[in-house]
């Protein structure tokens, strides 16, 4: 039988053996009442790779924004945030809906937010305005581009921020790629911000789960807005577990899903009917046009089916592929060779 290639996304990404046997034998405990052994160890181990006081394992990464959120801002305040965001585009508009706060996004071009715009952004109190409580960051930046912000624009970010005693809140889902590709430590790329969150499951290839971490007094209060949210687990270490083996062995080698894209993304330019979308390329996402007569990311994805290999639309004519640790440097060669007899 031939492989199946899921490009779709890195969530993609099946646990491990390793994983599973972790699982199996993970120790547990009432995790609302703070006893579960195994939890408790990833919330400390998560916090210290982050360099921040504490941290709280919730269900997504979806729950760890809207969480972040409600625990940072008042009603009727401003959320600055960049357009092409998961947490204004895929999120139920659950900023709206729970947190019951109004967007201001500002332009970001190629993973760089525009210093200018988010200065101008920022809202004083006034009869007639908002006051802005949060600037959110995303760092990779835009899930069909993978693009990753510069230290250096966050850190321009920061300090505008601290000058309005704004909050800044990072949804680094993917804060391990983004410190893959600067050849930093995550602790680094989060000294940046206030708060963060990553997803377990994306390169890191764990079932599910997201870290959350911050000051201790956010994470206190972000941990009865969990409650609030039905987020509360018992012996959540039966999903725990794996993540502790993701922080430990799949951190070093998220590096190489950037090498396996880059080489993907390299095949793909060569083909007569498929262009980059970005003129810049940072870490495990492909996004291309599907440039043909008569063809459409539809047709493109069928076509690809019968090859058992799968594919994810982003737009009528764009499609993205994501790499992670299922997808080898040879499943590469093979997926090029049959999206270049697909096009021909
Ligand atoms: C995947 C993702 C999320 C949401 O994570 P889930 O666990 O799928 O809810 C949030 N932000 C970004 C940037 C993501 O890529």
């Amino acid at each position: 039988m031939v492989k199946k290639l899921d490009l779709r996304s890195d969530t993609a990404s099946l646990p491990t053996e390793k994983m599973k046997k972790a699982m199996f034998n993970a120790t547990l405990g009432d995790d609302i009442l703070k006893e579960d052994p195994s939890v408790n160890e990833l919330e400390e181990l998560a916090a210290s790779m982050l360099g921040m006081e504490a941290a709280l394992f919730v269900i997504s990464g979806t729950m760890a924004n809207q969480i972040a959120v409600m625990t940072l801002t008042e009603r009727g305040q401003e959320v600055i945030l960049g357009p092409e965001s998961h947490l204004y585009n895929l999120e139920v508009a659950g900023l709206a809906a729970l947190s019951q706060v109004q967007v201001r996004p500002v332009k970001v071009e190629n993973g760089c937010y525009d210093i200018d715009h988010v200065k101008e952004a920022i809202q004083e109190k006034g009869i007639q305005s908002a006051t802005t409580g949060l600037i959110c960051l995303e760092n990779t930046y835009n899930l069909n581009e993978g693009s990753v912000v510069p230290l250096k624009n966050m850190a321009e970010i920061k300090e505008i921020a601290d000058k309005h005693n704004i909050p800044v809140y990072l949804d680094g889902a993917r804060l391990f790629n983004a410190a893959a590709y600067l050849g930093v430590k995550p602790s680094e790329v989060c000294q940046h911000v206030d708060a963060v969150q990553f997803c377990l499951t994306k390169g890191l290839g764990c079932p599910l789960g997201s870290i959350l971490a911050g000051p201790k007094t956010f994470i206190e209060e972000a941990k009865r807005i969990r409650q609030r949210l039905g987020g509360g687990m018992r012996q959540a270490g039966v999903i725990a577990a794996p993540g502790i083996v993701g922080l430990t062995e799949m951190v070093d080698r998220i590096g190489e899903d950037h090498v396996t894209a880059a080489k993907l993304f390299n095949g793909l330019r060569t083909i007569p009917g498929i262009k980059p979308t970005a003129n810049h390329f940072h870490t495990n996402i492909v996004s291309v046009e599907i440039d043909k007569d008569s063809w459409n990311a539809d047709r493109f994805i069928e076509a690809l089916k019968k090859y058992n290999i799968l594919v994810k639309k982003v737009g009528s004519h764009r499609v993205r592929m994501v790499t992670h640790y299922h997808i080898r440097d040879e499943d590469i060669n093979h997926v090029v060779q049959c999206i270049q007899t697909v096009m021909e």
